[in-house]
């Protein structure tokens, strides 16, 4: 994948995509679900499956909304591993059950990630330990893809200490763990409160070994302070919407809001070398990880953005009083496997 990636770039390192906005849970920091929408047929699934493989993708990590949502998700999972492609899901892991993991196993799923928000569900999240642990230990037993556990601090959090806890359990069961950072809705990078920052420095001591391929980035999100970096978002990582249009990322919908089908290598090359205005202080770790193997190349130019056909998606409010994002989605990951 690093030889294919660092080779060319003139093609998606990864490429997240939505075949169902609709979610069984309503996290209250979220702005990426609905409860009524209907998943996205399979056939439509299919075609952009394809284009992003013509396109020359090396990842394609599946969300929502909740995936598992979807009545014909192995079959997607499955289309994206004929084009020989990485297949990865983020799900709130409430739909797993012993059947379902098997299931994901037969459609050559090869990453996933539930991200658990507290240890007891309350009004901010239901994501809990107290209801997936179950769950956790039937992947555990069952599971022959990779599990990442993502734990979250900061926004509404109530208890930044679950995030150790949540930790902890991950790595006894056997799987990798991350923690990721909620912030305000306004998108500013904040500080971590003393007691956060304590749960965070207990998170690297937790992953130490893998803690030392970490940057800058992630500790300066961590302090609340900005970063200096080239996203490659709309070039090496794509966020595709469940109306199948192609965007920066999830908190830059709208730009460029381009159809997936009509998108072509002029446009990654285009994007390659746009400098986006929200990279100080973005907080999305996907969309750095993927662009830092190009950290070295091109500079990048103020070009006007492409165009903005879907004006109403770009920087969409916060549903909730404490972020923008969706914890399964897209909050930064600071501790990483
Ligand atoms: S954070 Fe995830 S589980 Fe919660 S409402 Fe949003 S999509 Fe659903
Ligand atoms: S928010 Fe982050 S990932 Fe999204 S376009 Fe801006 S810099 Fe890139």
């Amino acid at each position: 994948m690093i030889v294919k990636g660092l080779s060319s770039t003139d093609h998606p390192v990864q490429a997240q995509i939505i075949p169902m906005r609709r979610c069984n849970l309503a996290c209250a920091y979220c702005n990426e679900y609905d409860d009524f929408s209907s998943p996205v047929p399979r056939e439509e699934m299919f075609r952009r499956v394809d284009h992003l493989a013509g396109l020359g993708t090396t990842i394609i990590v599946i969300s929502g909304g909740e995936p598992l949502l979807h009545p014909e998700i192995d079959d997607i999972i499955g289309r994206i591993r004929r084009h020989g492609m990485i297949a990865g899901m983020i799900t709130n892991g409430y739909l797993l059950n012993q059947e379902r993991i098997l299931r994901l196993n037969r459609a050559g799923l090869e990453h996933l990630q539930i991200s658990i928000d507290n240890v007891m569900p309350d009004e901010i999240s239901k994501k809990s330990l107290k209801v997936l642990d179950q769950r956790l230990q039937w992947l555990a037993e069952y599971a022959e893809f990779h599990v990442n556990i993502n734990s979250v601090i900061g926004g509404g959090i109530s208890n930044p200490s679950d995030a150790l806890v949540v930790g902890r359990r991950a790595r006894q069961l056997g799987f990798t763990s991350t923690v990721g950072i909620i912030h305000d809705g306004d998108g500013q990078l904040k500080p971590l409160k003393p007691e956060e920052m304590a749960v965070y420095q207990g998170m690297k001591a937790l992953n130490r070994s893998s803690y030392s391929r970490l940057n800058k980035f992630q500790e300066n999100i961590a302090l609340g302070k900005p970063n200096q970096w080239r996203c490659r978002s709309g070039s090496r990582y794509l966020y595709i919407c469940e109306d199948g249009l192609v965007h920066w990322c999830s908190q830059q919908r709208g730009i460029p809001g381009i159809p997936l089908l009509e998108y072509t290598v002029d446009h990654i090359r285009r994007e390659f070398l746009l400098e986006k205005h929200c990279a100080p202080n973005c907080t999305i770790s996907c969309a750095h990880q993927t662009s830092y193997m190009d950290f070295w190349r091109a500079p990048q130019q103020k070009l006007p953005a492409l165009r903005k056909s879907h004006p109403e998606l770009f920087q969409i409010a916060p549903s909730g009083v404490t972020t923008a994002a969706s914890s399964d989605v897209r909050e930064e990951e600071v501790v990483s496997r």
